[in-house]
């Protein structure tokens, strides 16, 4: 059982494009190198798991977003950081499948997919309150990123930790375990 941080993609790792579907169009955002370098420092393993509903629409290819995620892992492979699995839901919103956030469907994926994942001891984290409840329901501690919703824009539950970037949020949950 591995202690996971499952990180959300647009918004969190790279500037939400809205559909993104070329490849050079991935920008990362501020601090991400370092601070999964950081986060991977205290032996957790990654994994993106990421809402792609562009591809039910028919505006994100499946072979843009395979190529979107070799891209994104050899950029963070090239900070020495290593993703275990990427996890994509190309499901409509309308579908309210199993894989698709807020439901936990990618995270019980990557369960049974790595070899057992110690949810306790793991966090989702992510900018959109779908990403807290998929975290929440899987069992997961939780990061909402402040940008685009707060906690007091939903109707589910609060996350564990609220930060304003992904740096300031890492630094939270390392004293967090540290404290435990
Ligand atoms: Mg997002």
């Amino acid at each position: 059982m591995r202690k996971t941080i499952f990180f959300d993609r647009d918004g969190t790792l790279i500037i939400d494009k809205v559909y993104l579907n070329d490849p050079d169009q991935i920008t990362y955002l501020p601090g991400v190198f370092e601070a999964l370098r950081e986060l991977q420092n205290e032996g957790y393993q990654f994994v993106i798991v990421t809402n792609q509903s562009g591809v039910a629409r028919g505006i994100v290819s499946l072979e843009n977003l395979d190529e979107i995620h070799r891209r994104i892992a050899a950029a963070f492979a090239e900070h020495g950081i290593k993703f275990a699995k990427f996890y994509s839901a190309p499901y409509s919103v309308e579908s309210n499948h199993h894989w698709r956030k807020p439901n936990p469907g990618m995270l019980e994926a990557a369960h049974q997919d790595l070899g057992g994942v110690d949810f306790a001891n793991s966090w989702m984290v992510g900018d959109r309150m779908s990403d807290v409840e998929a975290g929440r329901r899987a069992g997961c501690r939780t990061v909402l990123l402040a940008g685009v919703e707060t906690p007091a824009d939903s109707s589910f539950a609060a996350p564990t930790i609220f930060a304003p970037d992904l740096l300031t949020a890492t630094r939270e949950m390392i004293k967090i375990d540290r404290s435990r």
